[in-house]
C-alpha cells in the first residue's frame, strides 16, 4: 500500500520553508520552495509504483533542479549558491542563494532527510554522479577527516571574506555572473581530479563545507536508510558497493542499525541496489 507519509512530510517542509523565506525575502521563493516539494513528492509517490525507475527519477529530479538553480537563477539572475558567496554577500549587506541554502538545505532540512539536498538539488553533485560506478574502488578510498573538513571550511571563511574586503565579486551583477561560472569550474575540476586520487564522490566527502555543516545535524534525521528485513542479507555487499559515499553500509544491516553516517546524501542507491528488499528510507520506529 502506498505510504504517504515521506512524501507529504517532505512536501509540508518545503512549503513551510517557501513561506518563512517569502517573509524574509521574496515569493519567487516559496515558489521555489514549493515546486521543488511538489516534484519530489510526485517522484517519491512513482518510486512507490515504479521502485525500478528509482534511480532514473532521482536524476532526473536533480537535473531539473540543478539546472534551474545554475541557470536560471545562477546565470540569468545572478543568484550564486556556492558557499563563498555567504561571506560575498555578507560583505554587501545582501542576502541571496546562498545564505537561503546554508539556512533551509543545511540547518532545517536535515532534522527531517539528512544530507537529501546532495542528491537531488545540488548542480555540482550532479556533475560529480557522472563520476560514480557501478562498483566503487575502495582501495583509493581516503576517509573523511573532521580536521581536514574544518580546516577547509574555516581558510574558505577568511579567504572569502578577504576576497571580498579587496574586491568584491558581488559588488554587481555582471561580475557575479563571471564569478559563478569560474568558481564552479573551478570546484568541479577539482572534483574530478579528487575523485580520480582518492575515490568516489572525493569532494564530497572529505572538502565540501555544505556537508560539513549539515552532517552535524543529519544524524538526527527523522528520516534514514533502514534495515528491515535484515533475515533476508545475504551478505552480497551490492550496497556497500553502489554507495557512492563509500559508507560501510552491509556493517548497518549485520547490526540492525540505521545508516547514521554523517555523510549519507540520502541518494538510495543502496536501496536500488539490494535485490532482497532489505533496506528502506524510513523514520525511526521502536524496533531499530
Ligand atoms: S557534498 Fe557539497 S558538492 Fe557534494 S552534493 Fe553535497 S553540497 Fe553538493
Ligand atoms: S545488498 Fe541487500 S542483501 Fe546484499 S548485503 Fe546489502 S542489504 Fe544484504
Ligand atoms: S548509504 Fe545508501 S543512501 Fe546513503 S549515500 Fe550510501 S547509497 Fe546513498
Amino acid at each position: 500500500m502506498l505510504d504517504l507519509k515521506i512524501p507529504l512530510i517532505s512536501l509540508g517542509v518545503f512549503i513551510g520553508i517557501g513561506l518563512i523565506v517569502w517573509w524574509f525575502r521574496h515569493i519567487m521563493y516559496f515558489y521555489l520552495f514549493t515546486g521543488i516539494g511538489f516534484l519530489d513528492f510526485g517522484t517519491r509517490v512513482l518510486v512507490h509504483y515504479y521502485p525500478k525507475i528509482r534511480q532514473f527519477l532521482r536524476l532526473c529530479l536533480q537535473l531539473l533542479l540543478g539546472s534551474f538553480l545554475l541557470f536560471w537563477l545562477g546565470l540569468v539572475i545572478g543568484v550564486n549558491f556556492q558557499f563563498p558567496e555567504i561571506f560575498f554577500d555578507a560583505y554587501e549587506g545582501v542576502v541571496t542563494g546562498a545564505l537561503i541554502q546554508l539556512v533551509v538545505a543545511r540547518l532545517i532540512l536535515p532534522f527531517f532527510l539528512g544530507n537529501a539536498f546532495c542528491s537531488r538539488a545540488c548542480w555540482t553533485g550532479f556533475f560529480f554522479e557522472m563520476t560514480n560506478t557501478k562498483k566503487q574502488d575502495k582501495s583509493k578510498n581516503v576517509p573523511r577527516s573532521k580536521i581536514i573538513a574544518w580546516t577547509y571550511l574555516i581558510s574558505l571563511v577568511c579567504i572569502s571574506l578577504f576576497v571580498a574586503f579587496l574586491w568584491n565579486p558581488a559588488a554587481d551583477i555582471e561580475t557575479r555572473k563571471w564569478w559563478i561560472i569560474g568558481e564552479n569550474l573551478f570546484i568541479i575540476s577539482v572534483g574530478f581530479i579528487l575523485t580520480f586520487f582518492v575515490g568516489s564522490r572525493a569532494y564530497c566527502r572529505i572538502l565540501c563545507p555544505f556537508i560539513t555543516i549539515s552532517g552535524l545535524i543529519s544524524p538526527l534525521s527523522l528520516f534514514k536508510i533502514t534495515p528491515i528485513n535484515t533475515d533476508n542479507c545475504t551478505n552480497c555487499k551490492k550496497c556497500d558497493d553502489n554507495c557512492p559515499m563509500l559508507i560501510d553500509v552491509n556493517t548497518y544491516v549485520i547490526n540492525k542499525k540505521r545508516i547514521n553516517d554523517n555523510t549519507c546524501i540520502l541518494c538510495e542507491r543502496c536501496i536500488s541496489s539490494c535485490k532482497h528488499n532489505v533496506l528502506k528510507l524510513s523514520a525511526k520506529t521502536k524496533n531499530n
